[in-house]
């Protein structure tokens, strides 16, 4: 017989909206708590760029029990994936379990030995605590802005300069008339250059790094998800576990792999057109990509090949002016700046002691299965991995976290 839990479910994204019905189903009694005024995460209007779609394709990014509506296209849209979520939230009745506008501050273990937690919440009413027994952390991977700046900034924003985290590019008015820089080669600062170009930006330059390998949405005329979610692109990558007759498989057909993934490279060369600008990243494909590799951009390189957008190799050294000096050493003149830089991946809430078992002194996180770690009793994340199907990675996590904190695996994790 599970004891009835009083669970907290921190984020009302696409993984908390999963982990609140998981744990209601087993008939847990849930209190979801979101920082901002409506559910989404991500997906949340006043936190997408504009023209955001998914890279996934919509059958692989929905609910195993809640299909995407028939009429939304291949990658849907942001608003359209945020009303889906919505009528996930309708249709399991999770609207009525989060409080909005809610932070979580703090999360404590509880006093006097007892299981669970106290999180301190922080709502319009300020700030009070709440006993759980059993807290699912489901902040995401973007939830923590990774902010760096440059120096010289306070002049250039002095002068009339404007710098921005992507995030916070969310009007794509604001950049008519302007000379914009990115800083960035991550999808969302591929989409955000494409965007201001298509906006009436004046001048469009993206700065970055190191090129990195990304897939068009359709690869040869292929759509990538023919390509990418199938058995025989799995088996090509070591994975864990593997039987002797694998290995001895898998070293058989090294060569071909090997070549498979030379064909692929060569191919996205000439349909990109990646030696002509430089784009050429240096490490091999099957060492480079990862569930985070990105996915084209639609009309980049185009704007690339139309000198709409401006690549250029390097990162930001600093501000002169209305100038950007580059490593090295290129000025840009820019009105705008836009850092696409990414996300801190953090659990900046929980007290100190917890976290310290949670992360080692190299910053890796020991989660098991992404979940759980036994050394945090009564705990557990949801959406703490980087997937191509989000959402059924966090149904998957959410439900074998409920059966985790009712101690009904088959091989439930210990300390011991
Ligand atoms: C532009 C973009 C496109 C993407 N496209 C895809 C895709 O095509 N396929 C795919 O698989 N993935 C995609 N992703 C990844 C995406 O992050 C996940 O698919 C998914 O939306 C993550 O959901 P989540 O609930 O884990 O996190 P989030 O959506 O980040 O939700 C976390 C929530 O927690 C809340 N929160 C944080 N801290 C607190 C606190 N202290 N107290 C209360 N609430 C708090 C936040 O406000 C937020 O609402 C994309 C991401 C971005 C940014």
């Amino acid at each position: 017989m599970v004891e009835k839990k009083k669970v907290a479910v921190i984020g009302g994204g696409v993984s908390g909206l999963a982990a609140a019905k998981a744990f209601k189903e087993k008939g847990h009694i849930v209190s979801g708590f979101e920082r901002s005024d409506d559910i989404g995460g991500v997906w949340e209007p006043s936190r997408s760029y504009p023209n955001v779609q998914t890279q996934s394709p919509k059958e692989l990014y929905c609910y195993t029990d809640h299909p995407m509506p028939a009429d939304y296209p291949e990658w849907p849209k942001g608003p359209q994936v945020h009303a889906y979520l919505h009528s996930y939230a309708d249709k399991h009745g999770l609207n009525e379990l989060f409080a909005m506008n809610t932070t979580i501050r703090s999360m404590d273990r509880r006093g006097g030995g007892a299981h669970g937690w106290t999180l301190t919440l922080e709502d319009t009413g300020g700030e009070r605590t709440e006993d759980f027994d059993f807290v699912a952390v489901c902040t995401g991977q973007f939830s923590d802005k990774n902010i760096i700046s440059h120096p010289g900034q306070e002049a250039f924003e002095a002068q009339g300069g404007k710098v921005m985290h992507s995030s916070d590019y969310t009007d794509p008015a604001s950049v008519a008339g302007k000379r914009v820089v990115v800083l960035g080669f991550s999808k969302s600062a591929t989409d955000i250059a494409v965007n201001a170009a298509n906006n009436g930006a004046k001048a469009v330059t993206i700065v970055y790094r190191e090129p990195v390998w990304r897939i068009p949405y359709f690869v040869g005329g292929i759509n990538f998800k023919h390509l990418l979610y199938m058995r025989a692109q799995e088996i090509q990558f070591n994975g864990w576990g593997s039987s002797t007759l694998g290995k001895v498989a898998r070293a058989l057909f090294k060569p071909l792999v090997w070549a498979n993934f030379r064909g692929l490279e060569t191919l996205l060369k000439l349909q990109l057109g990646l030696s002509k600008y430089g784009m050429v990243p240096k490490a091999p494909i099957e060492k480079d990509v990862s569930c985070s590799i990105p996915i084209v951009t639609p009309g980049f390189f185009e704007g690339v090949k139309a000198g709409a957008i401006a690549p250029i190799q390097g990162t930001i050294e600093r501000y002169d002016g209305d100038n950007v000096i580059l490593s090295n050493g290129e000025r840009v003149e820019a009105d705008m700046v836009i850092l696409a830089v990414g996300w801190k991946l953090g659990v900046p809430f929980l007290e100190q002691a917890a976290r310290d078992k949670l992360v080692e002194a190299d910053g890796q996180y020991r989660v098991y299965r992404l979940i759980a770690n036994p050394d945090l009793p009564d705990m557990g994340f949801v959406g703490f991995n980087s997937s191509f199907c989000t959402v059924l990675s966090a149904e998957l996590a959410a439900n074998w976290l409920v059966r985790y904190a009712d101690g009904m695996l088959a091989n439930q994790p210990s300390n011991a």
